[in-house]
């Protein structure tokens, strides 16, 4: 998938989900456990995994990143942009301003 004008190649969709556990700091101590073993069970594919790592401390998920394997991210479909759109539309129009006029008899 990508712009149809300047071939920018789509990225993926994303959407983030967070730890429902991670309260952002240390003082939630109750829910630390849940907060380690957190995971995503989505049916959603899980791209990339954002880890806390505090120093000296055991790494938990703050969230993750997931896709549903379909919506990308060209935001003026199929252009990346409404420059390109615009860009591609008067291209699109001198082209075909082009065409009629060779099929004008002189
Ligand atoms: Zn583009």
């Amino acid at each position: 998938m990508m712009c149809a004008h300047c071939g920018k190649p789509a990225h993926r969709q994303l959407e983030r989900v967070d730890n429902p556990f991670f309260m952002g700091s240390e003082s939630s101590r109750p829910t630390d456990g849940d907060k380690y073993t957190w995971r995503y069970r989505g049916n959603k594919t899980i791209i990339r995994t954002q880890w806390h790592r505090p120093d000296g401390l055991r790494p938990w998920p703050v969230c993750v990143y997931v896709w549903d394997g379909e919506t990308w991210d060209l935001k003026y479909h199929p252009f990346c942009s409404l420059t390109c759109g615009f860009a591609y539309g008067k291209g699109a129009v001198r082209k075909s301003l082009r065409a009629a006029a060779r099929t004008v008899p002189r």
